[in-house]
């Protein structure tokens, strides 16, 4: 009968100490993954900040863009009016069209020279 007690209670010590070497692992693996959910947000952060940083120099670069295009628009109209008036009409707004008979136009030297700006 003593025997019988001194073996339970031995069986109840194993178990135990079983259990608390589980407790022990499960408190390094939860450990583990709060650095690790920390180490992931860290990440994360700076991931969302180089995004952010691109997406602004990529706004940057469509910007500068949209203005080469317009500059390139205004020269091309330029061009245009001046190789108008090169081959003979006026492009000033008081005679627009209309032939300059081979004599230059005020106007129409003012208005290219603002233009050329
Ligand atoms: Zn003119």
């Amino acid at each position: 009968m003593e025997r019988n007690y001194f073996d339970t209670i031995s069986e109840f010590e194993k178990q135990l100490e079983s259990t608390q070497l589980q407790f022990h692992a499960l408190k390094e693996f939860v450990a583990i993954m709060v650095e690790e959910r920390h180490a992931l947000q860290q990440e994360n952060a700076h991931l969302r900040q180089r995004l952010d940083e691109i997406l602004e120099k990529e706004a940057l670069l469509e910007k500068k863009q949209e203005k080469k295009l317009n500059k390139s628009d205004v020269g091309e109209g330029y061009d245009n009016l001046a190789r108008l008036y090169q081959e003979g009409h006026h492009v000033c707004n008081v005679h627009f069209g209309s032939s300059r008979k081979d004599e230059d136009c005020l106007f129409c030297l003012s208005f290219l020279s603002k233009q050329n700006i």
